[in-house]
């Protein structure tokens, strides 16, 4: 065993670590929770507390903690071949299984696959790919790209310039709004009183396509959103919306891009939403996550056939796609995914997902019976309770309450992780729960908000 610093572990972390998402005004005081174990639905601190994790890491541990064959496969690959350079002609036997792996589960023809280390830089590799794309069909003017406000599309330069979200953008410069331009976001809740969703669907179809002719058609190269907004807050579109978005995506002959890195591998019970709850295939598909439930980090850019015929044409810049990272294909990640997606299939885990899911909205919705809990959304095992100081109007909560970070550290007393995302609590457990373990959360979060308010 590596003998690792577990008495200094705090200190050193308080000391030496920049956490992301890291609140320097309290973070010097108090420093981090430090999870030192984990296993099943369950993690464990170094002060011996054992937690229920509600948010799957992050979004990411669909299988749950700990399993001893992620760890064996992990280990076998380490020891067979642990890393080579991918570039240009070379490869290896994890990347290759799993690309047809990837082939063989995504929507139509979504058949090829470019590797990235995460969710981020498979957002930033989609953008340079339809970029790619573009000129080498000679339309060079075809760049701009629209997101949506409250999308989070990752860290990088360019991720964080698709995200939406307006407190990750403050402090740090960005790409212009004339190059990455936002509509606004899809969310059911945020529906103008007295409209139907078929208004609000019909809003925001508008508004999209008036962005797309004030851009100039030729200038608009793609769209990104993910099925349901995860970090911006849980936000669920009205039906028939990303259908719709499409077919306009279409008829302007832009990209569209589907951020999955969430909602792939089963989150929504499906392994892709795309196609299977939303109707659409999408150009591209961005995956990360619970691709390898994160027991190593791996992303992944689907692109389908015809993106691909155009980029791999002999013809194209110098006859080389210049862009490539040290750790595409990585052979211990793509070992991990192939184990991780056999785990998804065997155990059923996405039958799971459709069972204890439904159970885990219907149950959820008793906590509309708090005075501050606005809103109770989402689909499956993503959820979003939205906090508010006033249900009628829906005025959102006085952040300066904390109400989403106390009620979160009231339910670490209790016993279960939280996420609190500005005024909304955020819920996306590993998606092997069971429904016992669904009401143990969703009571110590109708518990916490008790004590709380
Ligand atoms: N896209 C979505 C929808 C995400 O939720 C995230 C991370 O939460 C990302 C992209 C960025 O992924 P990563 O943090 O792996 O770079």
């Amino acid at each position: 065993m590596t003998a690792f610093d577990k008495s200094n572990a705090w200190e050193n972390d308080r000391a030496h670590v920049i956490h992301p998402y890291t609140d320097f005004s309290t973070f010097s005081n108090e420093g981090s929770q430090i999870i030192e174990r984990a296993e099943g639905m369950y993690v464990t601190d170094t002060d011996g507390n054992k937690l229920l994790d509600g948010i799957a890491g992050l979004w990411c541990v669909n299988i749950g903690h700990g399993r001893k064959e992620m760890a064996e496969t992990i280990a076998e690959q380490v020891m067979n071949m642990q890393y080579y350079n991918p570039f240009g002609h070379s490869s290896n036997i994890p990347a290759a299984t799993l690309g047809a792996k990837l082939a063989e589960l995504a929507p139509g023809d979504l058949n090829h696959v470019f590797y990235t280390c995460g969710g981020s830089t498979a957002n930033d590799a989609a953008i340079r790919l339809v970029h790619y794309y573009f000129d080498m069909k000679g339309q060079h003017r075809k760049k701009k790209i629209i997101s949506r406000q409250n999308g989070y599309h990752g860290a990088t330069y360019v991720a964080a310039s698709l995200t939406g979200i307006h407190g990750t953008k403050t402090g740090f410069d960005r790409i212009g709004e004339d190059f990455i331009t936002h509509v606004s976001a899809a969310n059911l809740y945020d529906k103008p009183e007295g409209w139907s969703d078929g208004d609000y669907c019909d809003y925001l179809v508008r508004e999209f396509e008036a962005r797309i002719q004030q851009l100039g058609p030729d200038n608009v190269a793609a769209f990104i959103a993910e099925p349901i907004m995860g970090a911006g807050g849980v936000l669920v579109a009205p039906d028939g919306y990303h259908k719709r978005m499409w077919e306009i995506c279409k008829k302007y002959d832009m990209l569209y891009i589907a951020d999955e890195v969430v909602t792939a591998f089963g989150r929504l019970g499906e392994w892709f939403a795309s196609e299977a709850i939303y109707g659409y295939q999408p150009d591209i598909l961005v995956c990360a996550k619970g691709i390898s439930s994160g027991y190593i980090p791996l992303g992944a850019t689907l692109i389908s056939t015809e993106i691909y015929d155009v980029i791999s044409k002999p013809q194209c810049v110098g006859g080389v796609l210049s862009m490539g990272l040290t750790y595409f294909g990585h052979p211990v990640a793509c070992a991990a995914a192939l184990k991780n997606i056999e785990i998804l299939e065997r155990e059923n885990i996405l039958g799971n997902v459709k069972e204890v899911g439904t159970y885990f909205q219907d149950s959820a919705k008793s906590l509309l019976n708090q005075p501050i809990v606005g809103d109770v959304r989402g689909s499956q095992l993503m959820m979003g309770i939205d906090l508010v100081a006033d249900k009628k109007t829906k005025t959102p909560i006085d952040m300066s309450e904390k109400a989403a970070g106390t009620i979160f550290q009231k339910c670490i007393e209790r016993g279960v992780i939280i996420r609190p995302v500005g005024d909304c609590l955020v819920l996306s457990p590993p998606l092997i729960i069971s429904k016992e373990q669904c009401d143990q959360i969703i009571n110590t979060v109708n518990e916490s908000i008790t004590e709380f308010v």
